[in-house]
């Protein structure tokens, strides 16, 4: 396989829509990314990178680190599989709704829906925190080492005026916490959360330190992170509950697993072969990149790659 070539092709298709979608305009610390940004790497199974574009701009990884925490619990958790792990307190279910919606988790006793929407991620953080003492730093030395750059760093901009613009995630915790479903203080909980959305990676970064999820399970040393079985689960996680409440229309479009972020990245990936990472921040009314939901699209279509 030609990937430069594949990846020039992806985006003349799909710079053109950079325009399309609307930047986040939660926080002033997202809102000043300019929208023309566009840029997609690719990272085998065998440490080989590709990029065009921006691939190599860092830029907030927000919610996309919902996959690696729930990967770094799993890691850390024998039997989580089982009766006794993260799934107790987490479902895995796609939700319909919004990612930081409120609306299900008072019927559903405190137990967000899935990891990947925001209730969810905050319990799977909190799992970290017991687990490690420190969520978030912990998060940020795992993905220097399997990014291979020392240098990825939180944005101290963006988690502060996270914490600033944080009510909904306060109330998010407060409540499960009222159910009993979080082990740490809201605060710190919410503050791990933030800090952790705050790291700034470029594709490049993001499409190498997600090659355990590629490589069914294995680090970038050849270690062993997680089972096969249990990197198989979180793909099967990112494909159904990944991309907000658009799964469905993802997963019909790209046929991949895959987790995006309203910072305009998305990674994705195709088990035992690669690893992608797409960044453009306009995104479409659900939170996903259009320019990159569209180029994941015309990847799989040119290559024949998807799950499918
Ligand atoms: N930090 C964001 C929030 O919790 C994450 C949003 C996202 O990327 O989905 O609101």
């Amino acid at each position: 396989m030609d990937y430069q070539a594949v990846l020039e092709e992806v985006a003349a298709y799909a710079r053109p829509l950079v325009r399309q979608g609307r930047v986040a305009d939660y926080i002033p610390a997202l809102e000043r990314v300019s929208a023309d940004r566009f840029g997609i790497a690719v990272a085998d199974i065998h440490g080989a990178v590709h990029g065009v574009g921006d691939w190599e701009v860092p830029f907030s990884v927000q919610s996309i680190s919902k996959a690696f925490s729930l990967a770094l619990v799993m890691a850390q958790s024998p039997g989580s599989q089982g009766e006794d792990g993260i799934w107790k307190r987490v479902g895995r279910e796609p939700s319909g709704t919004p990612f930081n919606s409120l609306v299900q988790l008072e019927a559903e006793n405190g137990i967000p829906r899935n990891p990947f929407i925001n209730a969810g991620a905050l319990v799977v953080t909190d799992r970290l925190q017991t687990l490690t003492g420190d969520a978030s730093t912990s998060m940020l030395h795992f993905l220097r080492e399997e990014s291979g750059n020392p240098d990825l760093a939180f944005d101290q901009a963006v988690a502060d005026s996270e914490a600033e613009h944080g009510d909904r995630n306060a109330a998010l915790a407060h409540f499960m916490a009222s159910f009993g479903n979080l082990e740490n203080p809201v605060p710190s909980v919410i503050e791990h959360y933030f800090w952790q959305c705050s790291i700034e990676m470029s594709c490049r970064d993001l499409a190498v330190a997600g090659g355990f999820l590629a490589r069914h399970g294995l680090r970038a040393d050849g270690s062993r992170l997680l089972e096969a079985r249990e990197a198989k689960r979180i793909n099967a996680v990112m494909l159904t509950c990944g991309t907000y409440d658009a799964a469905g229309e993802f997963a019909y479009r790209v046929g991949l697993p895959a987790k995006s972020g309203v910072g305009g990245g998305i990674i994705a990936v195709i088990p035992g072969r690669c690893t992608l990472c797409v960044w453009s921040p306009g995104l479409d009314a659900r939170g996903n990149s259009v320019a990159g939901a569209a180029a994941l699209d015309h990847f799989t279509t040119l290559t024949g790659w998807s799950v499918f």
